[in-house]
C-alpha cells in the first residue's frame, strides 16, 4: 500500500534487552499503531563475533511481557522475510558486487581484520584504513592480480570526496556532514557477512521501511546510509533520530542508574503497564504535566512533534511511585493474581500453595503500601504463617507491664472467641469497649493486640486485617501468643 507507514525495531543479539532497546521499540510500535502501520522486528545478527545466544530470546520476551505485539518478524513471519539478516546474506553480496561494478564501491585488501570485539560503532569512529589505502584507485588489472595473490578483502564504499549529505531528521531537524570528513566505510566484512550499513540500508528499501525511528546514537551512521541509498538508486526512507536517555547526573545511562536489563524489571515485580508509561515519558509527552496515561492515550496522541530533542532522564525514583501508581489501579482480584508468582516464589514453601481466595481479601489491604510486587511475600507472610514466631517481649507496650499485657491478651481472646461477627466494624466496636474497661489507651491495647495477630508491630488496619483473616485463624494467633507469653513470663 503507497503511503503505508513500516516501521522497524532492529535489534542486533548482542546482549540483554535494556531500557533504551526497548524504548526504541516502543516508540517505533506506538508510531506504527497511531498511524494504523505495521510495526516489524528484524533480527541484525551479521556481527557474529558479538552474538550473545538468547539475546533474542529475552528481546522477543521483553516485547510479549510489555503487549508491544509486531506484525512481521520472528515467530509471526511475513512478506518481506526472512527477518534475520543472517539468512540474507546473497541479497547482500548481490548488491555489494552491484555497487563495485558501479564504481561506488571497491575491494580493499590492505584493511587490517579488526579485533573481535570491535562494534560497528567503534569502527566508524576510528580512522579509516583507507587514510593511505591504494585499493580505491586500483586500475581492474592490478586489482585481479592482488584478488588471486590474496583471499583476504573487503569491499569499501567509495564515500565522494566533495559535497554535502543532508538529512532532514523529523524530530533533530536538518543535519548535514561534509562528505570529505566520512571514510570510505566497509560494506562487506573478511568473512564475507555485511556491516550494519549495508545490510540497514539493503534491508530497510526491501522490506519497504518508510520511517526509521532510532536512538540518536546512530545519527553519525545516517549519511553512509543515505550516501548507500543514492548509490544503489533507493529512495530513502524517512528518519527520525530519538533522544539519548540519561541518568539524573546526565551522565549516559547505566547500571548505576538502576537501569538493569529488562528481564530485571519483571523479577523485580514491576507491572509492564508501569514500565511502559515510563519509557513513554523518555522523550515523549502528552502535555507539560500528565505522567500518568494509558497506552491507549498513548497511542491515540503519538506524534514525532511531541517527542523532544533533549535527552531524557532516567529517574529510578519516578518509575518507582509509578508502578506504586499502577498497583492502586489494580481490582483486587487482578493484584491477587499479580501477586501470586512473587508468592510461589518467596513464600517459605510450607505456606504454599497459596490460598488464592484469601489472598484476594489480602490484596486489597495491602494495595496502599507496596509499590513492588517483590514485596508481595514480605508483607503478607503473617497472612500465612501457621505460628508467629515474633519475640513476646514484643506485645509489652509502653506503659504496660507483664501483667496487664496478659490481662489485655486474656480479654481480647474471650471476647473474639465468643464473637459471632467477625466484621471489623462489629470488632472496633467490642474491643474498643473492652480496652475502656481495661482503662488501656487504644495504642496500647491494639498495640498487644495487634503483635498477638501478626508478629509486627505496624500492619495494615488491625480490624480489617482481622477479619480478612477470620475467626479460626486470629482467635488461634491470640491463644498461641497469651500460651507463648505466659510460659516466657
Ligand atoms: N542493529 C542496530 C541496533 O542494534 C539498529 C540500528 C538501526 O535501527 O538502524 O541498535
Amino acid at each position: 500500500m503507497p503511503g503505508e507507514v513500516r516501521v522497524r525495531f532492529a535489534p542486533s543479539p548482542t546482549g540483554l534487552p535494556h531500557i533504551g532497546n526497548i524504548r526504541t521499540a516502543l516508540f517505533n510500535w506506538l508510531f506504527a499503531r497511531h498511524n494504523g502501520g505495521k510495526f516489524i522486528v528484524r533480527v541484525e545478527d551479521t556481527d557474529q563475533a558479538r552474538l550473545v545466544p538468547g539475546s533474542i530470546e529475552a528481546m522477543l520476551d521483553g516485547l510479549r511481557w510489555l503487549n508491544i505485539d509486531w506484525d512481521e518478524g520472528p515467530e509471526v513471519g511475513g512478506d518481506y522475510g526472512p527477518y534475520f539478516q543472517s539468512e540474507r546474506l546473497d541479497i547482500y553480496q548481490e548488491m555489494a558486487d552491484r555497487l563495485v561494478s558501479q564504481g561506488n564501491a571497491y575491494h580493499c585488501y590492505c584493511s587490517q581484520k579488526p579485533p573481535a570485539d570491535d562494534d560497528q560503532r567503534q569502527r566508524d569512529r576510528r580512522v579509516s584504513a583507507s587514510a593511505d589505502c591504494q585499493c580505491r584507485d586500483l586500475s581492474q588489472e592490478e586489482g585481479s592480480k592482488l584478488s588471486a595473490a590474496q583471499e583476504s578483502k573487503v569491499i569499501r564504499f567509495a564515500m565522494p570526496k566533495d559535497g554535502i549529505t543532508r538529512v532532514n531528521d523529523l524530530i533533530r531537524g536538518e543535519v548535514e556532514w561534509r562528505n570529505e570528513t566520512l571514510n570510505d566505510f566497509i560494506i562487506m566484512k573478511f568473512d564475507g557477512f555485511p556491516t550494519y550499513h549495508l545490510a540497514v540500508v539493503a534491508d530497510d528499501h526491501l522490506m519497504e521501511i518508510s520511517h526509521v525511528m532510532r536512538a540518536e546514537e546512530w545519527l553519525p551512521s545516517t549519511p553512509r546510509h543515505l550516501q548507500l541509498f543514492e548509490a544503489l538508486g533507493f529512495e530513502p526512507p524517512k528518519f527520525a533520530h530519538l533522544p539519548m536517555i540519561m541518568g539524573p547526573d546526565r551522565a549516559k545511562l547505566s547500571k548505576r542508574h538502576g537501569a538493569t536489563a529488562i528481564g530485571e524489571y519483571i523479577v523485580d515485580g514491576y507491572l509492564p503497564e508501569a514500565l511502559l508509561n515510563f519509557m513513554v515519558l523518555l522523550g515523549w509527552s502528552l502535555d507539560d504535566k500528565t505522567d500518568v496515561v494509558s497506552s491507549q492515550t498513548v497511542t491515540d496522541n503519538f506524534t514525532l512533534d511531541r517527542v523532544t530533542k533533549s535527552s531524557a532522564i532516567f529517574d529510578q525514583k519516578k518509575l518507582l511511585w509509578m508502578n506504586g501508581m499502577y498497583i492502586r489501579e489494580l481490582t483486587p482480584d487482578q493484584l491477587a493474581a499479580a501477586m501470586t508468582p512473587f508468592l510461589e516464589r518467596d513464600l517459605p514453601k510450607d505456606m504454599l500453595p497459596v490460598d488464592e481466595e484469601y489472598l484476594r481479601r489480602i490484596a486489597p489491604l495491602l494495595q496502599e503500601r507496596i509499590k513492588r510486587l517483590d514485596e508481595s511475600a514480605d508483607i503478607t507472610e503473617y497472612f500465612f504463617r501457621a505460628n508467629e514466631t515474633f519475640n513476646t517481649d514484643d506485645l509489652v507496650q509502653k506503659g504496660m507491664d507483664r501483667d496487664s499485657t496478659l490481662s489485655a491478651l486474656n480479654a481480647a481472646l474471650d471476647d473474639l472467641s465468643g464473637a459471632d461477627d467477625f466484621q471489623h466494624e462489629k470488632l472496633e466496636e467490642m474491643l474498643t469497649a473492652t480496652g475502656e474497661k481495661l482503662e488501656l489507651s487504644r495504642r496500647q491495647f491494639f498495640g498487644v493486640l495487634r503483635v498477638a495477630a501478626t508478629g509486627r508491630a505496624v500492619s495494615p488496619p488491625l480490624f480489617e486485617m482481622m477479619e480478612v483473616m477470620g475467626k479460626d485463624r486470629t482467635v488461634s494467633r491470640v491463644n498461641n501468643a497469651v500460651e507463648r507469653f505466659s510460659a516466657a513470663g
